[in-house]
């Protein structure tokens, strides 16, 4: 096993991995920029090496100086987390050059899943449902003729887009070049490629994610599906396991496409295939090839430990159990809590004066957060995510509310009172919602 892992990564992600990490007896480095000089992956890691100033072009996306740290403190591996370096293949290809373990998937797996037009390739030839969509698109016009080929609505895409950016939709012909050119102009400004192509555009679907881990000699299990339909700007807020719209021959059926889909493509790590939902039909949206930030959710209603798995895959190990051997008991919902304004959504980082994390049966609080600590304006607003779990989605709720009840986070504003409000709504506790039901709802106020 490896001796030394660095953690290319902040926040409560890099905490996450550390916590594995010690479990398994390996030692763990830390590196930070200098606004992290204080914060928790830092005072809990065995080493800590600061990478640079605040900026995460300057610090956590500075490959070599990453790279650097882990040559001089001896690291054998390094573990990206997600957001940052984690889907970034020349990164994983630069590690692997230096002669670190990369804990993840291939470079070239990498590569292909970013993008999104490869990856539709890739999961066509694999046996994947996918949205009607077009190749690459080279002028309005091209757009235009798409368009009533598919049918409106329809959504213009980065091919090397992330994080919800460069995603525009047309409901008609005369929405279709202002689409195409914002797409096209916030592809440019965000990614490595302006290419953009497009899709036909679901109205009403659920996001549904099948979690899979697979070893380097073919082994492929899924650990079941998450909904994540509960969004804004694109962006997940509360995610919940099982889904509330899936039945049991659904689930099965889903679970296991994805699962013979990735033993065809040939990856191997912990992966997430996303698809949305609709009128009973599943169409794959895309892979991601890292740890996701809802991971907890389904170690909750597995007993399987993610983070310890992409370790020991990466090391070589067999995954040593087979679908057959992965039950599912009860259910998880996790909310992501930010440093932010409920009301305007404007971040609100600052002093912690007083922080009280709630606990009990199952509760699991991940966060870098204690009394005293001042969240560094720099980087993402989220500071926690609370995990509760419970044999029957109607006391995973129940604890839900008690928990967000008792969490203290004093100093500044945070997304505590939006998640209190979202789980009291009648569609929410019956299930019914679809990924514009947040933004619908928060319309409405
Ligand atoms: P990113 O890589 O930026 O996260 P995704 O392709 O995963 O982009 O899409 C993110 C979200 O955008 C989805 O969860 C969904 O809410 C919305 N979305 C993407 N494609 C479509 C589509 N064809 N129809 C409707 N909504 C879509």
């Amino acid at each position: 096993m490896f001796e030394k892992v660095l953690i290319a990564n902040r926040g409560e992600v890099a905490l996450r991995i550390h916590r594995a990490c010690r479990e398994m007896g390996i030692k763990t480095v830390a590196v930070h920029s200098e606004a992290d000089a204080n914060a928790m992956h830092v005072r809990l890691a065995d080493e800590a090496v600061c990478i640079g100033p605040a900026r995460s072009t300057d610090s956590y996306l500075n490959k070599s100086a990453i790279i650097s740290a882990a040559i001089i403190t001896g690291a054998d591996a390094i573990h990206p987390g997600f957001g940052f370096l984690s889907e970034n293949a020349d990164f994983a290809e630069m590690v692997e050059e230096h002669g670190i373990t990369f804990i993840g998937p291939k470079p070239e797996q990498i590569r292909m899943m970013g993008d999104k037009l490869r990856a539709r390739e890739a999961a066509i030839n694999s046996g994947l449902p996918v949205i009607p969509g077009s190749p690459a698109l080279a002028t309005v016009e091209d757009a235009k003729k798409w368009a009533l080929e598919i049918g409106y609505p329809v959504i213009i895409k980065a091919k090397a887009g992330g994080g919800g950016k460069g995603m525009k939709v047309a409901f008609n012909e005369t929405e279709i070049e202002t689409a195409y050119t914002m797409a096209r102009a916030e592809a440019k400004a965000s990614f490595t490629s302006d290419e953009v192509y497009m899709e036909k555009y679901l109205q009403k679907p659920r996001h549904i994610e099948i979690q899979v881990l697979a070893d380097t000699y073919g082994n492929v299990v899924h650990l079941g599906e998450r909904d994540c339909s509960i969004q804004r700007k694109n962006q997940k807020v509360i995610e919940e396991t099982p889904s509330p719209a899936l039945n049991q021959q659904q689930r099965a059926e889903i679970g296991e496409i994805a699962r013979s889909a990735v033993e065809k493509i040939g990856y191997s790590s912990a992966g997430t295939l996303e698809f949305l939902f609709e009128d009973g039909k599943f169409y794959f949206l895309e892979m991601n090839t890292r740890l996701q930030v809802e991971h907890p959710i389904t170690e909750a209603v597995t007993g399987i430990d993610i983070v310890r798995e992409q370790i020991r895959i990466a090391n070589g190990a067999k995954l040593g159990y087979t679908q057959d051997d992965i039950t599912f008991s009860g259910c998880a919902i996790e909310c992501r809590i930010n440093a932010e304004d409920p009301s305007t959504f404007a971040p609100n980082p600052g002093k912690i004066t007083e922080w009280h994390a709630p606990g009990g049966l199952g509760i699991r609080v991940d966060s870098e957060i204690y009394s005293g600590y001042k969240i560094p304006p720099f980087y993402d607003s989220m500071i926690a995510k609370l995990i509760v779990s419970g044999k029957t989605r109607n006391t995973a709720l129940m604890r839900l509310h008690r928990a967000l009840e008792e969490f203290v986070i004093d100093g500044i504003k945070t997304t505590i009172p939006l998640h209190q409000k979202i789980i009291s709504r009648p569609d929410y506790i019956d299930g019914m919602y679809n990924i514009h039901w947040l933004e619908d709802l928060l319309e409405k106020k």
